[in-house]
């Protein structure tokens, strides 16, 4: 019998699906894209189930307005992953899947490259440019535009060129559209590039072996000391997969994205390679997932968001880096790329290689508990040596902007014998805090909890968590004082002090303030690796992905608050930094030096990490883990909630706790810790507290959270919070 009803998942915040009459002459497919009535609006969805039964009478139903595919979106095992996130993530599936498609999809455009016209200048157009346009000024900015080749519509809409502009223009015969049609071939033969390549160690040559000679899913870990040639394995492993025809996809964290990387696989392959990001434009991202689908793309390279694209014929996937915390989103559907990665190789059946210098401790326990395979790279490849690492005593000493006078002698040392210094200071702007003498008052965020960051060069406050700003302030607000001072070092102040004490030696800033206008990151790094600055000042932007052959000395000036910290991964990430910055320096045949600036230099973790290695501090870091009963020994869910009143989201959450408690599913390997307040308890005017469930088991956790929150939603309070729920959260805060 012909199905009468279409079940469709909606991007509505309700965890369920709406059922609509199929008008006859309709024919909707699960998993395809159809418009219905909403209320007053129209939306678009995906239809999950075509049907004969409602729970609804039939007059009560609506009718389809629109059915937008005749193909699903997804394959059947890209669409049953989402349907896995959406249940593990404990997010709505309508939400999951609108989220999961480029938001051409979302608006309802056809799910082929017709949606991709560009428009370009005729023969007769490109002679009017010579000649000028006259008054007319919007049709001159139009001709401009495609001055140097083609342009898509949505670029030009994007830069305020109206259609209308565009057809006045296509009358004149100065400009036509023209429909993109990346070509759909097969991969050219040989698939390799007549390029160099090194000689593989024989570590390499392992790893590469044990991935290939497998069948179906595996996951590896590629643990590889930075410069270990990781890189060379990745290449080694997409080369055969290419050759069998298939596609590869490549994650790499939002920093690591560099043009560098993209080239190594462009030069590599003679396959067409397409970058996927958060900085596409809607038609570029339409694009990219096109081509991975129609398999015009032989290897797509991206940040997280890379994960849910479609592939017609997915053969490897590799999550570099697989450590960083870019991978996991941190609002919306708050999924782990590194973890989803592994359940999409396991449904496609492929493997999955998750490569790091420092790996996760998760990752870690999964390798050396079997759960993975493990793969070692234990030496740089080339001649670079390990860095001569030191913990320096701070206690008692003078701290000049953050400086210590035996770490100011050593970089001395460093800059007469030629070289390059970098350090390391994760605090943006000239002061954390600008503060009373007199009283002790603090300039303080009226929104948040916390202090106005005081920036000099432009002479304000400026607070990181809400963004409010505002001019710099004189005179106290407690007593009336003209007696401010500033309170602890921000990579600007840094800077200032540099100037100061090496006068001969340029100095740069890498930080978000400094590198905001689009392209100033490159030219820094350019001037950089050309030796035009000789010392390097950064937050942890400056940590990851980038070479510096000159630089021979690291330091990190203040690291002490993450071996203290009340987020249980601080260290393991002070762990990663360090080991990252470390392999900034030295990797030619210059010897590196790294000095890590402390007030605790006989810490444990530190003392681990300092004077034996990653796998040293990671394995003690994880008999801590095991003791304290944390992941990865156990699963952890973070109720966050906020409003106006601190009473309500308190009252909130302290319900939810009793909620889990007296759920009968809620037994002694079950726990939940709190409300308290969050880390920061006030932001943008809202107050903020957290609940922490943590159970034994994964399976104990979804089906706990899967059958207690329907109840959460029914609370009272449920209505007066915003509450959202973090599954395996990275951040505590
Ligand atoms: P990673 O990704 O682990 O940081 P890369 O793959 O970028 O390391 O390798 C670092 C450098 O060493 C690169 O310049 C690479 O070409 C080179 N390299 C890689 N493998 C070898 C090898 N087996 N012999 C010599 N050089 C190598
Ligand atoms: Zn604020
Ligand atoms: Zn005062």
């Amino acid at each position: 019998m012909r199905p009468t009803i279409a079940r469709v998942a909606l991007p509505v915040p309700l965890d369920k699906q709406f059922d609509y009459l199929i008008p006859n002459h309709f024919f909707p497919v699960i998993g395809g894209r159809v418009s219905v009535p909403f209320g007053p609006k129209t939306l678009i969805g995906i239809v999950t189930e075509l049907t004969n039964h409602s729970d609804f009478k039939q007059s009560q139903l609506k009718s389809l307005k629109q059915v937008l595919d005749t193909q699903p979106v997804w394959s059947d095992s890209l669409y049953q992953l989402l349907k896995w996130c959406s249940q593990f993530y404990q997010y709505p599936l309508g939400d999951t899947l609108a989220n999961a498609m480029p938001s051409a999809l979302r608006k309802g455009k056809p799910a082929d490259f017709s949606t991709l016209v560009e428009w370009q200048l005729t023969a007769q157009g490109k002679d009017q440019l010579m000649v000028g346009f006259g008054r007319a000024v919007k049709q001159e900015r139009a001709m401009r535009a495609l001055e140097y080749g083609a342009v898509s519509h949505q670029q030009l809409l994007d830069q305020e060129i109206s259609g209308t502009v565009l057809k006045a223009l296509q009358e004149k015969g100065w400009v036509e559209s023209i429909e993109r049609k990346p070509v759909i071939q097969a991969w050219a033969d040989p698939v390799e590039a007549d390029v160099e390549k090194p000689k593989l160690n024989q570590e390499q040559a392992v790893a590469i072996a044990t991935v290939n000679s497998a069948q179906g899913f595996g996951c590896y870990l590629l643990e590889g000391v930075t410069g270990s040639g990781k890189t060379e394995v990745y290449l080694n492993l997409i080369k055969p997969i290419l050759e069998q025809g298939k596609q590869a996809l490549v994650l790499v964290p939002e920093i690591g994205l560099t043009p560098q990387t993209i080239n190594r696989f462009r030069q590599r392959f003679n396959v067409p390679v397409e970058v996927i990001h958060s900085g596409l434009n809607e038609t570029e991202r339409l694009n990219a997932w096109l081509c991975a689908r129609d398999k015009a793309a032989g290897i797509v390279i991206g940040t997280r968001s890379a994960l849910l694209t479609p592939f017609a014929d997915l053969g490897i996937i590799i999550v570099d880096e697989e450590h960083d915390s870019s991978y996991k989103q941190q609002d919306s559907l708050r999924y782990h790329a590194r973890d989803v990665a592994v359940m999409r190789a396991n449904k496609e059946q492929i493997p999955i290689l998750l490569g790091s210098a420092t790996p996760a401790l998760e990752t870690l326990h999964n390798a050396l508990t079997g759960k993975y395979h493990h793969l070692l790279l234990s030496q740089r490849a080339g001649n670079a040596k390990p860095t001569t690492n030191k913990a320096l005593d701070v206690k008692g000493l003078y701290l000049e902007s953050g400086l210590s006078a035996p770490l100011i002698a050593e970089m001395r040392k460093h800059l007469t014998a030629g070289n390059q210094v970098m350090l390391f200071l994760n605090r943006r702007g000239f002061s954390p805090a600008l503060m009373c003498h007199e009283c002790g008052w603090i300039a303080e965020c009226k929104r948040c909890d916390a202090y106005y960051t005081f920036h000099q060069y432009n002479n304000e406050i400026r607070c990181h968590h809400c963004g409010s700003q505002q001019p710099v302030i004189h005179q106290c607000q407690g007593c009336g004082s003209t007696n401010l001072v500033t309170v602890g070092v921000g990579t600007e102040q840094l800077e200032g002090q540099l100037k100061t004490l090496f006068p001969d030696y340029k100095a740069i800033r890498i930080d978000r303030d400094s590198t905001r206008r689009k392209g100033s990151l490159e030219s820094a790094l350019t001037a950089i690796r050309k030796g035009e600055y000789k010392i390097l000042i950064g937050t942890q932007m400056l940590a990851k992905g980038h070479h510096f052959p000159d630089v021979t000395l690291v330091a990190l000036l203040d690291v002490d608050g993450s071996l203290y910290s009340s987020d249980f991964r601080a260290s393991e990430r002070l762990a990663q930094l360090f080991i990252q910055v470390a392999g900034r320096a030295g990797r030619a045949s210059k010897p590196g030096e790294v000095i890590l600036q402390t007030h605790h230099p006989e810490h444990s973790l530190l003392q681990a990490l300092l004077n034996q290695s990653y796998r040293h501090f990671a394995q003690a870091a994880l008999q801590e883990r095991k003791v304290a009963m944390l992941p990865p020994y156990t699963y952890l869910t973070l109720f966050k909630a906020e409003a106006n009143s601190s009473e309500v989201v308190e009252d909130f959450l302290r319900q939810v706790r009793y909620t889990l408690e007296a759920h009968p599913l809620f037994d002694g390997g079950c726990q939940v810790l709190g409300p308290t307040p969050a880390p920061l308890a006030k932001k943008a005017g809202k107050f903020r507290w957290q609940l922490l469930l943590q159970t034994q088991t994964r399976p104990m956790m979804q089906r706990l959270l899967a059958s207690a929150k329907p109840a959460i939603e029914l609370l009272p309070n449920s209505k007066k919070v915003r509450w959202s729920l973090d599954i395996e959260p990275q951040d505590l805060s």
